[in-house]
């Protein structure tokens, strides 16, 4: 099983379970485009990790997306997306 998280220590008592992949997790969000406005759903990838940054194109109008998402400890989601052309990344 690879466990992709920040442990530094496995045997150290502490119980930290993290629900990613369990089935717990979010594994869709709802959000709003940066670009259009439009409601969309996307897809989640728990197993990727609890913090996860990457682009994603819009399904309505194809402008990409910086796509960042952050789990909390019970496996819900916290999504945002901000417009990947906007200058905030160079
Ligand atoms: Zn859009």
């Amino acid at each position: 099983m690879i466990y992709i998280a920040d442990v530094p220590d496995d045997d150290d008592g502490l119980d930290e379970d993290f629900p990613l992949g369990d089935g717990t997790a979010d594994t869709e969000a709802a959000v709003e485009c940066p670009y259009c406005g439009e409601p969309v759903v996307i897809g989640l990838d728990p197993g990727s990790g609890p913090r996860q940054e990457y682009v994603e194109d819009c399904q309505v109008c194809c402008r990409p997306w910086q796509v960042s998402v952050t789990y909390a400890a019970d496996g819900s989601a916290r999504v945002r997306v901000d417009a990947s052309d906007g200058g905030w990344d160079d």
